[in-house]
C-alpha cells in the first residue's frame, strides 16, 4: 500500500508534527469532562477545547510555544526521510511563534520550506500557500508530493484540492467531511516513511 509515485513530503505543523504541550492537553480534558457537554461547532476541526473556549485553543496556539519539546518519534521520522533524500516541508497556518516552537522541538536547522501564513499572505486551505511550498520544495508535481495534516477542511481538503496526495492525522476522530477524502489516515507522523515505501525502523 505504499504509493512510489510520492517524491517529496508537506506537513502540518499545529497537532501533526507537533502534539499538544502536556499542560494543553491537560487543561482541555478537565474542561470536558466537568460536564461541557455543549454541542460542538458545525465543521469543529476536532480540537481539544469545547465550544465557548475555541478563542482560549486560538490564543494558545498563537502563542504557546514554550510548551513545545522535541518528540523523539518526530525527529527520528525527519531523519529518515533525509537519509533517504526526500524533500520535506512545513506548511503552517500560524504567526512568528512558528519558528519559536520548531526551536524548541529541536527541529533545527528549519527546513528551507517553511511557509507560514502570516509571512507569506496566503493561508490554507488557499491553493497559493501550497503552491508556494512546492516551488520551495524545488517544484515537485503535486501528484508526487504528500501533504499530511490534522484538519479535513485547511489541510487535506486544502491540499486534496490543489491536486496533492493527502494522509490524515485522524486523533481518535472518524472521517465525516464528505470528499475529497484523505487518501490515507494515519495516527502519528512516523507512518509517513512507510507509506513512501521507505524502510522504516527495526523490526
Ligand atoms: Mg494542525
Amino acid at each position: 500500500m505504499p504509493d512510489p509515485r510520492l517524491k517529496a513530503v508537506l506537513f502540518d505543523l499545529d497537532k501533526t508534527l507537533a502534539d499538544w504541550p502536556p499542560f494543553l492537553r491537560h487543561i482541555g480534558l478537565i474542561l470536558r469532562n466537568a460536564g461541557d457537554d455543549t454541542p460542538r461547532r458545525t465543521g469543529d476541526q476536532g480540537g481539544t477545547f469545547p465550544r465557548g473556549l475555541q478563542w482560549f485553543e486560538n490564543w494558545m496556539r498563537r502563542t504557546q510555544a514554550p510548551g513545545y519539546r522535541p518528540e523523539q518519534r518526530v525527529l527520528d521520522m525527519l531523519a529518515a526521510l533525509e537519509a533517504a533524500d526526500v524533500p520535506w516541508g512545513i506548511v503552517t497556518n500560524g504567526t512568528r511563534w512558528q519558528h519559536v516552537k520548531l526551536v524548541n522541538m529541536g527541529i533545527q536547522p528549519e527546513p528551507e520550506c517553511l511557509v507560514i501564513s502570516k509571512e507569506f499572505g496566503h493561508k490554507k486551505p488557499e491553493p497559493e500557500i501550497f503552491a508556494e511550498a512546492l516551488s520551495r520544495l524545488g517544484g515537485p508535481q503535486p501528484s508526487e508530493t504528500l501533504f499530511v495534516g490534522d484538519n479535513p477542511l485547511m489541510d487535506i481538503h486544502g491540499a486534496s484540492n490543489a491536486g496533492l496526495i493527502t494522509a490524515w492525522i485522524r486523533r481518535g476522530r472518524v472521517w465525516k467531511w464528505g470528499p475529497p477524502e484523505p487518501d490515507f489516515t494515519i495516527d502519528h507522523v512516523d507512518e509517513v516513511p512507510g507509506i513512501l515505501g521507505l524502510q522504516t525502523q527495526q523490526t
